[in-house]
């Protein structure tokens, strides 16, 4: 975690203690505004095919009434370029004003005819003037100036027709499909990301054009987050105008995955005060995309009012790279352990065995035996309803301290103390105590286990600004060199599914990715009334939900990662089908990363760091990937799954699905 950085050095936010959304420049995009002091505006992309203009508006209507301000549409062609025209035409016709933007990979020809129709033209700096060749080319400084030279040429038209028009640009680099040159310079780092697209940003403001908005996607949180506080801390330096920024975490996926992973980076990023048009993609239809993203934002329209936080002077946390807290093992708790889950079953009385299943442990009666799947919960938090049968293997349990203490076989059941009880008892467990503290008690927490080897803090806040207070709590131990391991407690009494989902990943997903936090837990404590079954539910979401969190933030892998596109017109097959397939024959791989992408044009780059890939490679067609070397051509979809299977086992990477 050193050095610790001078907090005026940090650029990327406004403030890492107060909430404060970053001034930019607005951009014009038709009657909508991005940026400035305009509210957050929600965006989203098409699936149908660009050349069938109805089927298009149909979607577009859709999604506007799912609140979608904003719809963008590929044109891989100049024929689709020109169809935007018609798309527009019907749906102004139709009484909606709604924007459009061009997505143009490839094909500068198709982005110069799509800004003279619509608002705005989405333009991937890694792709618009080069050709992905995965080849590793040494450049001169001479060479290298020579290739900048030949982009501006090609760059600079489009530029002109934009100014001409008053069309607005997105500068949209993707983490997967960056240049050879930019490759061979930067690598695939964020810094690479970065300057991919000040490349382009440099040249348009030379010709003081600057209706431009930027972003910077990836499909991995860490290099996604840290891509996006790095533009901004070098359009800062660089004396760059403060443009402002497109958030979104690309091939997210789908379901509860996919949602997760989009609010682990998006999330974490308007924590710090940075973002003015969202879009999440998910492998859904499009009209699914526009309420998560609204969820997203909506949750700092009042957060200026919050709890003041304690400033930060030094900064021990580098935001530009991942590097996990230094913490001491305790139990199975920090040092090299992966982060736990604790779930909280607290507010089921006398819970059965068979009610453990929402926690992820089975009891199989017929055996008297008990079989734990994936996300097996590592403890279980019961408050004061003890778990009145002999725990299962692999099941730990944690009391509060008034009924651990009077509990005859205390054989993996833990104690946890407030700070009161923890400062006036001198009854503790051997090995494995629990002290739950407010971010606000942390400096007394802090004094009091310092040199003790039996205790996990558990922290939480009250504070509305939550993820940054709990981080000023961790700044606090760092400085003081403690390194006691520490849960991160979170509580969304009443919340839906999708906020509790949403919110838990960019609070606990936001810290994870700076490298804080040894374990999560999702409290129940202050829900209100709900029947039983309601509660097991609930259960079962936040101890999902928690190794989602976990898996999203990409500090515990105990699922197989799906890295699907959303889907757009170019699109070969059925993705929402054809991931539902894959999915069925493949989730019990844990940690294995497949991507399933719907072209060949972008999905061999966009599935960035994917073990294996099915990619549609032409009607009925598949082409499948071992990382970036293709295996197999052309295969039929029908055999495609069963392909992808046969290459993951030749790979040593296959084991057959276990039935609980
Ligand atoms: S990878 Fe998917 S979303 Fe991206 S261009 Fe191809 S089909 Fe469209």
């Amino acid at each position: 975690m050193e050095p610790f950085i001078q907090s005026s050095e940090i650029q990327y936010c406004d403030s890492l203690t107060k909430y404060s959304r970053r001034k930019t420049i607005p951009v014009r995009v038709g009657d909508v505004l991005i940026g400035g002091d305009n509210p957050i505006v929600v965006q989203s992309m098409t699936t149908v095919d660009t050349m069938d203009t109805q089927g298009s508006v149909e979607q577009c209507i859709r999604m506007i009434d799912s609140g979608c301000q904003l719809i963008r549409i590929t044109a891989p062609s100049i024929k689709e370029a020109e169809n935007l025209r018609n798309i527009r035409n019907e749906l102004r016709k139709r009484g909606y004003q709604t924007p459009l933007v061009a997505d143009i990979h490839f094909t500068p020809n198709a982005a110069e005819i799509a800004a003279r129709i619509v608002e705005k033209v989405r333009i991937n700096p890694g792709n618009y003037a080069d050709k992905k060749k995965f080849e590793v080319i040494e450049y001169t400084d001479a060479s290298y100036q020579e290739e900048l030279e030949r982009i501006r040429e090609r760059f600079l038209p489009l530029v002109k027709i934009c100014k001409e028009h008053g069309t607005a640009m997105r500068i949209g680099t993707n983490h997967g499909s960056l240049s050879d040159r930019i490759m061979s310079r930067y690598g695939d780092t964020p810094l690479g990301m970065v300057e991919s697209a000040l490349e382009f940003l440099r040249i348009c403001e030379e010709e003081n054009y600057h209706d431009i908005v930027i972003s910077m996607k990836s499909s991995n949180t860490q290099v996604m987050v840290q891509a996006y506080r790095l533009l901004v801390q070098k359009l800062n330096e660089g004396g760059f105008k403060p443009y402002p920024l497109h958030l979104g975490v690309t091939e997210a996926g789908e379901a509860e995955d996919g949602r997760i992973k989009s609010a682990v980076g998006i999330g974490t990023l308007l924590e710090d005060g940075l973002g003015d048009t969202v879009r999440v993609s998910l492998t859904e239809d499009p009209e699914f995309e526009a309420p998560v993203a609204k969820a997203l934002i909506d949750r700092y329209t009042n957060r200026k009012n919050h709890s003041q936080i304690q400033a930060i002077n030094e900064y021990p946390i580098n935001p530009f790279e991942h590097t996990k807290r230094e913490s001491k093992e305790i139990y199975n708790f920090g040092g090299q352990n992966v982060p736990r889950v604790i779930t909280d079953i607290s507010r089921v009385e006398n819970i059965s065995e068979k009610e453990m299943k929402a926690v992820g442990h089975f009891y199989l009666p017929e055996l008297d035996k008990w079989k734990m799947n994936d996300l097996g919960c590592d403890f279980v938090y019961s408050g004061d309803n003890p778990i009145p049968f002999m725990l299962p293997n692999g099941m730990r349990e944690i009391q509060n301290f008034e009924v651990w203490k009077n509990t005859q076989d205390q054989t993996n059941k833990y104690p946890l103390f407030s700070l009161q009880e923890f400062q006036s008892s001198d009854a503790f467990h051997a090995e494995l105590n629990f002290l739950e503290v407010l971010d606000t008690e942390i400096e007394s927490a802090s004094d009091l286990v310092e040199n003790r080897k039996d205790v996990v803090l558990i922290l939480k806040t009250s504070n509305a600004h939550g993820m940054p207070a709990i981080r000023r709590a961790f700044v606090h131990l760092i400085q003081k060199n403690n390194s006691i391991p520490v849960v991160v407690k979170v509580s969304y009494p009443d919340q839906t599914a999708d906020q509790t989902m949403l919110y838990a990943a960019t609070d606990v997903g936001g810290l994870l990715v700076d490298g804080l936090g040894d374990g999560i837990l999702i409290s129940l404590e202050k829900e209100g009334e709900h029947t039983r079954e309601e509660v097991l539910e609930q259960i079962k979401l936040h101890n999902n939900v928690s190794f989602g969190v976990l898996q999203a933030a990409r500090t515990r892998m105990s699922k197989t990662e799906y890295i699907s596109c959303p889907s757009c017109g170019r699109t070969l097959f059925d993705l929402q089908e054809t991931t539902a397939m894959i999915r069925k024959r493949t989730d019990h791989l844990k940690g294995v990363k497949i991507g399933i992408m719907g072209c060949i044009v972008n999905g061999p780059g966009e599935m960035a760091d994917a073990d294996y890939g099915y990619v549609g490679s032409g009607k009925g067609k598949i082409t499948l990937y071992k990382g970036k070397e293709v295996i197999k051509r052309s295969v039929p979809s029908e055999n495609a799954v069963d392909e992808l299977i046969e290459i993951i086992r030749a790979d040593g990477m296959w084991t057959e699905p276990e039935t609980i």
